[in-house]
């Protein structure tokens, strides 16, 4: 028997048109390329959208067409992808940071009939455009005044395409798992992989992301959304926002310490999201400047393990609740999320600390285990440890076009990639990613962990650890350490520092200075570069 409930398709475009109807005053505050402050509001983002659609549908755009966005977090940004949304296009995001081999492949890959981009983007695809022959326009997301001198095939302005549109646009009609957005995974190894996530699957992460178990979205909220909207599905905010009225501010291309705090002030806001690195040029700023953060009440942290020196600053310096949470591209992104809950509430301090900084916990949309390399199931004692599986309505089945093949076991398990144990409590921690974890002795160091540990060191500013042949152990952990500006220490400062806080087996054998650590294309330690640049290094206790 079937309910008697209306068939009401789960698509985005119901987002959007709920925000205008409801909260259409609630501001989206836009940090523009030039560094000037720009406001708008969800009634006005839904009515240039509307535009945008048509302006697009009339120069032949379609359901399913994918349509490239380079661009960083602004009001016009969140138009367009509403306006491709609306009309069954597919948002296909672009991260700037990747190496214009990968651009080109993607682009090509995707099949991409229009690339918005930034200002700051328009030599960059100038000198890449060749290879996207696919590409007829490129849309520069600029005023009239602005529009740069360009030989990009087919340039428009922003503002004059959406002239074109009236707004006069039928949104929607289609059917819920109808593709929506595109982002290519960044994959260290063969090419970036396309992950499609669906109308079905966004609306159901943005309300999941929503929940009191997860961010708390609420109306009352000021979102400083740092997470760029070309990583990862932009962490759901651009569906959870517009859903719950959250106020959104939006940085631009300026993310370091003093910018974020200036907004977060500025904006009064109540709520931001980023990885662990925007976080610590932050508080860097606020430990030189005095400031503090009186209306920050929470941050979401994922991307990268959180160190607890975060943690702990974030909660004793400045009064705020650090949220912790993991995910990847193909899980759109929330996969989990370490919150407070009773069993652990009335517990001290440090040991409540040491659940906080899991991973943490499921929502209802993600079904997660961990299995040994044989495939069987591990127990949930907080001691195994393991591949990390997951499966769910808003996890990747397979990849765009088919790459990589089958991506799921034969009952519907996608294995992460990621090592991890789950305690009896059900909180989740990554131990590390399966291809970091330094094998050493038959036994697993990870190195998230080690650097976790030793970023707690007053004078450093970022660490990283791999793992170094050894011919006894197999493998041993060197310490790669960035020191803070003015700051001297030598490596057995690190080491005494680590006494006590690691096991003994994992001291690293050796720790080493240098002036910047590699980052890959979303922010991360890119673990690949260091070992290409420390591969002749040979430890001293070798
Ligand atoms: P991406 O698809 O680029 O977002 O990368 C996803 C990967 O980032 C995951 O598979 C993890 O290895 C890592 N990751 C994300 N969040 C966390 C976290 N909170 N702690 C540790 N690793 C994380």
């Amino acid at each position: 028997m079937q309910g008697l409930m209306q068939d009401w398709p789960l698509t985005c475009d119901k987002i959007i048109t709920h925000a205008k109807i409801n909260h259409p005053e609630r501001e989206i505050v836009s940090r523009q390329v030039d560094g000037s402050i720009t406001r708008t509001n969800y009634g006005e983002v839904h009515d240039q959208a509307r535009k945008l659609s048509s302006a697009l549908q009339k120069r032949g755009i379609k359901l399913g067409d994918r349509i490239g966005t380079m661009a960083w977090n602004n009001a016009r940004h969140l138009e367009t992808w509403y306006g491709l949304i609306g009309i069954g296009a597919i948002y296909h995001t672009l991260n700037p940071r990747l190496f214009p081999e990968q651009l080109k492949y993607i682009v090509t890959h995707a099949d991409d009939r229009m690339i918005f981009l930034d200002l700051t983007f328009v030599s960059l695809l100038e000198t890449n455009q060749s290879a996207m022959p696919g590409v007829q326009n490129f849309v520069i997301m600029c005023a009239r005044a602005e529009m740069p001198e360009t030989t990009l095939r087919g340039a428009l302005c922003y503002e004059d395409l959406i002239d074109e549109g009236d707004g006069d646009v039928h949104w929607g009609g289609f059917d819920e798992n109808t593709a929506c957005g595109l982002c290519y995974t960044s994959g260290t190894t063969g090419n970036p992989k396309g992950v499609l996530y669906s109308h079905r699957s966004n609306m159901l992460i943005g309300m999941t992301a929503a929940m009191g178990g997860a961010l708390g979205a609420t109306g009352s909220d000021v979102c400083l959304m740092v997470v760029p909207m070309f990583h990862a599905n932009a962490w759901a905010l651009t569906f959870t926002g517009p859903m719950a009225g959250m106020k959104l501010v939006m940085p631009g291309p300026m993310m370091d310490g003093k910018s974020i705090y200036e907004l977060l002030e500025g904006e009064k806001c109540s709520f931001s999201a980023a990885v662990p690195t925007v976080w610590l040029m932050l508080l860097n700023y606020l430990e030189e400047s005095g400031n503090k953060l009186p209306h920050l009440s929470r941050v979401l942290i994922g991307g990268s393990a959180c160190p607890r020196a975060i943690m702990e600053t974030f909660d004793k310096d400045y009064g705020v609740q650090v949220i912790h949470a993991w995910g990847m591209t193909e899980t759109s992104p929330l996969g989990t999320v370490s919150h407070i809950e009773p069993e652990i509430a009335h517990l001290p301090y440090e040991e409540q600390l040491s659940y906080r900084l899991k991973q943490g916990k499921p929502p209802l949309i993600v079904e997660m285990k961990i299995t040994d390399d044989a495939g069987a199931d591990l127990p949930r004692d907080g001691q195994a440890y393991g591949t990390l599986k997951v499966r769910g309505p808003a996890i990747s089945k397979a990849y765009f076009g088919g790459e990589g093949g089958d991506i799921l076991d034969e009952d519907g398990w996608f294995d992460t990639g990621d090592v991890a144990s789950i305690d009896p409590l059900g909180y989740m921690q990554i131990t590390d990613r399966s291809k970091d974890v330094i094998k050493s002795g038959g036994e697993w160091i990870s190195s998230i962990d080690l650097e976790n540990a030793a970023v707690g060191h007053p004078a450093a500013a970022e660490c990283a650890v791999i793992g170094m042949p050894h011919p006894k152990w197999d493998e041993r952990p060197l310490l790669i350490v960035v020191l803070k500006d003015g700051e001297t220490a030598t490596a057995q400062n690190f080491k005494d520092f680590l006494v006590g806080k690691i096991a003994k087996w994992w001291m690293p054998d050796d720790v080493v200075f240098v002036d910047d650590i590699p980052h890959g294309p979303t922010g991360k330690i890119s673990k690949l570069d260091l070992r290409k640049t420390f591969k002749d290094y040979v430890l001293p206790t070798v």
